[in-house]
């Protein structure tokens, strides 16, 4: 079977890559939201691996284990320190399972993966120490489970990006950092997108660019920068909100639907987004501008599901297996255009 690194996809095409895990466990029934911790892959192994099976179903060429969050800080708050390797050892394992028995004919990479800690802070000698040492030994247990490649993600402090690069760097698997900005548009240090992910460049990041935070509007111009500056891969996956210029991110989006619930939520934010949801050819249109830019590494974050990856592989001229299901209203009662389906009631339509 063939098996060829991630480089050297990239170097030939898209390479597909499924994030955004704490939404969808959490729609389906196996995580809190607020809290987000992945405790999924200790206390509902299958449900996870499900997931893994149907983004993989729909076109992700990467199956990146589901530790986000499941670092040592967050599981602290959550007074379970103790599960931290075991939860860390259960993901890895559950994405290598996945990952080694691939629908096509070549394997998928498995990601080890780590992300903001939301620990650091700015010139803080003991907190980058910590952080070190939370980055460190989960990229230990990523590469004694067998990951080929390591995500560091969700960074919106620039020097912690670089710490978790210089991390995953001590290893030598290719490497993929992205950063979340947040709506002022640089980095909480005050350093620029486009400086930041230079700098990850010049520091050996393999692949670099966004994901997260950002839906496709206000992700893509930043993309196009950087990948006019940049010379490696870039990565790009957006969350599959409408987020607009006046809100560039999804934490203060507003629901201009107009929420006709009387729940005390006070904000969209995490638990009444779906309103701003994307649509498959929204995130289909991203998907292929980003590509015809020069962008190869494509996914989607926070809001992604199996359908939304299938459309961002096919976007960008792939077929997967999920690609036989895509949808046919050809032959839909009232929409199609099949011989066999009655006038009257097609003719019905514009009053349904
Ligand atoms: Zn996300």
């Amino acid at each position: 079977m063939k098996n060829r690194g991630l480089i050297e996809r990239l170097d030939h095409g898209p390479v597909i890559c499924a994030e955004g895990f704490l939404f969808e466990i959490e729609k389906r029934g196996y995580l809190s939201s607020g809290e987000f911790v992945p405790m999924v892959s200790l206390e509902n192994p299958n449900a996870l691996e499900n997931l893994h099976r149907d983004f993989q179903h729909a076109g992700s060429d990467i199956v990146q284990a589901f530790t986000y969050n499941g670092h040592r800080e967050k599981m602290r708050v959550i007074g379970k320190e103790d599960l931290l390797e075991p939860l860390n050892r259960a993901a890895l394992k559950v994405a290598k399972k996945v990952a080694t028995s691939p629908l096509g004919d070549e394997q998928n990479l498995m990601a080890g993966n780590i992300s903001n800690s939301n620990l650091w802070k700015p010139n803080d000698k003991k907190s980058k120490l910590e952080v070190e040492k939370i980055f460190r030994e989960m990229v230990d247990w990523a590469v004694d489970e067998g990951a080929d490649i390591l995500i560091g993600e969700t960074f919106y402090y620039a020097e912690e990006a670089y710490v978790a690069l210089k991390i995953m760097k001590e290893t030598d698997l290719p490497t993929v950092i992205t950063v979340a900005p947040y709506g002022q548009s640089f980095l909480r240090d005050g350093v620029s997108i486009i400086d930041t992910c230079k700098e990850l460049e010049q520091r050996g990041g393999d692949v670099v660019g966004m994901n997260c935070h950002r839906g496709p509007n206000t992700m893509l111009p930043h993309l196009k920068e950087i990948r006019k500056i940049l010379k490696c891969h870039v990565a790009g996956l957006p969350i599959s909100y409408r987020t607009t210029e006046k809100n560039p991110t999804f934490f203060n989006l507003p629901d201009n639907n107009g929420c006709i619930c009387s729940s005390p939520h006070e904000t969209t934010f995490p638990t009444a987004l779906d309103p701003m949801q994307c649509n498959r050819y929204e995130i289909g249109q991203f998907a292929k501008e980003a590509y015809n830019l020069g962008i190869n590494y494509l996914g989607i974050c926070c809001g992604a599901n199996p359908m939304l990856i299938r459309e961002v592989a096919e976007a960008v001229g792939l077929t997967v297996p999920a690609s036989k299901y895509r949808e046919n209203l050809e032959n839909h009662y009232m929409y199609g255009k099949n011989k066999r389906l009655l006038k009257h009631i097609k003719d019905y339509r514009s009053k349904a």
